[in-house]
């Protein structure tokens, strides 16, 4: 069977929160060689532009996964409020 990512998260719908639910220190993403935000994310948000790291909350699938895997703790994370963020569709 195929699946595709792409097909598979056109299924989401999501409402973005106003206030952004993620913070990044970018001051420390100058010292970080790896980056491995810009792997992880499964929707591809993280984004090296020039000489500084770009992200956009809308489209987050809420994974979490960037806040781990930050070596620098350059990442505030927290859950869009209520009635925000990504819908999960089911079945
Ligand atoms: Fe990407 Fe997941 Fe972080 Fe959202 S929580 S920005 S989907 S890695």
């Amino acid at each position: 069977m195929d699946v595709r990512l792409d097909l598979k998260l056109d299924t989401l719908v999501h409402k973005p929160d106003p206030e952004p639910h993620i913070d990044i220190d970018r001051a420390r993403c100058l010292d970080c060689e790896e980056r491995p935000c810009i792997v992880v994310c499964p929707a591809g948000l993280y984004v090296w532009e020039g000489d500084q790291l770009t992200h956009n909350c809308d489209g987050c699938l809420e994974c979490g996964s960037c806040r781990i895997v930050c070596p620098h703790d350059a990442i505030t994370w927290r859950y869009p409020r209520g009635g925000y963020g990504v819908r999960y569709r089911w079945g």
